[in-house]
């Protein structure tokens, strides 16, 4: 899923060309021929929550996908971040619409560079303080996972994987760290 490059200027909307800036910039861009605009392109990032359940927290929230790209695979909650809101707003935001989950926000757990795409994903630890969920239309089902019971060969991203495994094993140690990591 690369970031296709861009065609039209952002300013004018006449077609670019790749090519080094006149300002001594080191990296191609897409420069506008008519109106000079350097669109600069950079990563986004991506939002989302580990919401548990249970005392222990040994039960996680997924939802199934009910849009593309991986349509039908299981996910944490999580979306491209808007402009006007943190991280953790992000977070929530999505919690909120792709699970209609009630829910407490804890720290920052994960924080991922997919370089390949682009992309930053930061997941924060949430508490549900219910069972009752409301998915959105982006959303076909959303349930409660344990450990044993989460389907790692249906998930629909690496970063939601990676996050998954993090949990489980500092949930083993009892004492929840932040994650970096660079996913491939
Ligand atoms: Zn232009």
């Amino acid at each position: 899923m690369h970031r296709p490059p861009l065609k039209h200027c952002r300013s004018c909307g006449t077609a670019v060309i790749y090519r080094l800036p006149d300002d001594g910039d080191t990296r191609q861009r897409a420069v506008c021929p008519a109106c000079h605009t350097v669109n600069y392109e950079n990563p986004l990032n991506v939002v989302g929550t580990v919401p548990v359940w249970g005392t222990e927290g040994e039960q996680v929230l997924l939802c199934k996908r009910n849009i593309e790209p991986r349509r039908g695979k299981w996910t944490l909650p999580a979306g491209f971040m808007e402009m006007d809101e943190t991280t953790a707003e992000g977070a929530a935001r999505e919690t909120d619409e792709e699970a209609g989950a009630q829910f407490e926000m804890q720290g920052l757990f994960s924080v991922m560079n997919v370089v390949r795409v682009g992309q930053v994903h930061l997941y924060y630890r949430a508490r549900l303080l219910s069972t009752e969920f409301k998915p959105g239309y982006e959303t076909m089902e959303a349930r409660l996972f344990t450990e044993a019971e989460i389907p790692w060969d249906e998930l629909a991203f690496k970063t939601v994987k990676e996050t998954l495994e993090y949990y489980f094993a500092d949930r083993r140690k009892g004492s929840f760290g932040m994650h970096v990591a660079d996913i491939a």
